[in-house]
């Protein structure tokens, strides 16, 4: 009996399968992933709270079965046929959809230099416990790539006591998705923790001994880590003719461009009210389009609205991230006791929050935050950056306006 065909049990295919059940869905449905595990979560892996690599499954051994969810695991699929409504599987299984959700999420970003094939990724539960196994025994490690990932890694690592190099070829680490000012205080962290840093240069070769520079320099390193980057993973998708960009392109529904099939989490490029297609990396942004697209399936017709959300950890530091932060924007500073928040605000209005602080210390005022975006509050911005003003009464007040 066909139904709904799910492909990739990560994040995303897996909260849309139950998501599917808690909406009522009641017809078939099968998740298929290729790698061979359970479902699991992918940040634990770069946060280790021992030097054990932890495997944090999504859902309870027998909560697919118990869902009446078929997950044909370690199974990938190979050809989409999107005029037939069929896709073909690794192990020569023929699929037959009604609907069918893209949810392949995305694959390393690879190098392209001599010895490229020395370094390892850093993606799955397989690459973790490869990086951790070796790390232990290595005395050096070069990790290339200074965006979150490579950070998270570099902090581990040193955690761990092992000397960490990290080589970005930007003049400046985490300059993509992180604001400035925490960037830099993260950096400095990095720094006082021990971590030695190459900016601005590139990857000529990897040999035996480490990582040869662009400038010819050499960073010695028993193991090296890439962590440059992710690209949306679109195979299939593009074979099957399905428009494609940085991502499957989707309109606000989530919706491919071939009838019935949609696309959601890492691998989805989703068409914004302003023009444009916008692909996130993110944990909860693979939830939240999961559960849209389940509802599409079924029939509703919801946009996809959720506000970006994102946090990362290095040391005993949290990073949260709420909305789109942009140079342009205004911004205010507020400080915590146990960290320190920046608004930001496009004409007036508030459009992000960031904060950095020891473990929790921001979340509860990320929230409100995030709630004071969705509110569309316009902030006297003294006010803002007044600690003692408290954030729950000036949503409380922009609520009753
Ligand atoms: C080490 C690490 C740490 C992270 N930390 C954070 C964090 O702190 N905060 C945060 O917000 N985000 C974090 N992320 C990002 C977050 O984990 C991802 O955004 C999220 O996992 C995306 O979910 P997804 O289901 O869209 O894609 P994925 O998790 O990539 O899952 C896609 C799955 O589809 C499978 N697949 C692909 N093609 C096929 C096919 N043809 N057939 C069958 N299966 C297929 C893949 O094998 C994979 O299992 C981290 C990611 C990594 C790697």
């Amino acid at each position: 009996m066909s139904g709904i065909v799910i492909i990739g049990a990560g994040e995303c295919g897996t909260r849309a399968a139950f998501a599917l059940r808690e909406a009522g869905y009641s017809g078939s449905v099968v998740l298929v992933g290729a790698e061979p595990h359970l479902p699991y979560e992918r940040p634990p892996l770069s946060k280790p709270a021992s030097d054990a690599v932890r495997m944090k499954l999504i859902c309870a051994k027998d909560g697919l079965a118990d869902a009446g969810i078929d997950y044909l695991k370690g199974v990938s699929a190979s050809k989409l046929d999107a005029d037939a409504g069929t896709v073909t599987l690794s192990d020569g299984r023929v699929l037959a959809y009604q609907k069918l959700l893209l949810a392949t999420g995305a694959r390393p970003r690879r190098l392209a230099c001599p010895g490229a094939e020395r370094a390892l990724d850093f993606r799955t539960h397989g690459d973790a416990e490869a990086i951790f196994s070796r790390a232990g025994v290595a005395r050096s490690t070069a990790v290339i790539g200074g965006g979150l990932i490579g950070m998270e890694l570099a902090s581990v690592l040193r955690g761990e006591g092992i000397a960490v190099s990290v080589i970005e070829a930007a003049p400046k680490t985490l300059g993509r998705a992180v604001p400035a000012r925490f960037a830099e205080k993260l950096h400095a962290r990095h720094i006082e923790e021990g971590v030695d840093f190459h900016l601005g240069r590139g990857v000529a070769a990897i040999t035996d001994d480490g990582v040869i520079l662009t400038d010819g320099s050499m960073v010695q390193a028993q193991l090296v880590i890439s962590a440059i980057g992710v690209m949306p993973e679109i195979t299939l998708a593009q074979d099957a003719g399905l428009a494609t960009g940085n991502g499957i392109l989707t309109d606000t529904h989530l919706r491919t461009s071939a009838a019935n099939i949609f696309a959601a989490g890492d691998c989805a490029a989703v068409s914004q009210t302003d023009g444009g297609h916008i692909r996130f990396e993110s944990w909860r942004n693979a939830r939240a389009q999961a559960e849209t697209a389940a509802r599409t399936m079924i029939g509703s017709l919801e946009p996809f609205t959720a506000i970006p959300w994102f946090w990362s950890d290095q040391y005993d530091l949290s990073l949260q991230v709420v909305g789109l932060p942009q140079p342009a924007h205004q911004s205010v500073v507020r400080p915590l006791g146990d960290g320190e928040l920046e608004f930001y605000l496009d004409a007036g209005r508030l459009v992000a929050a960031a904060g950095l602080g020891i473990g929790n210390a921001v979340a509860k005022d990320i929230k409100l935050a995030e709630m004071l975006i969705a509110a569309g509050v316009r902030p006297d911005t003294a006010a803002l950056a007044n600690a003692n003003l408290n954030l729950k009464a000036l949503l409380k007040s922009a609520r009753a306006a």
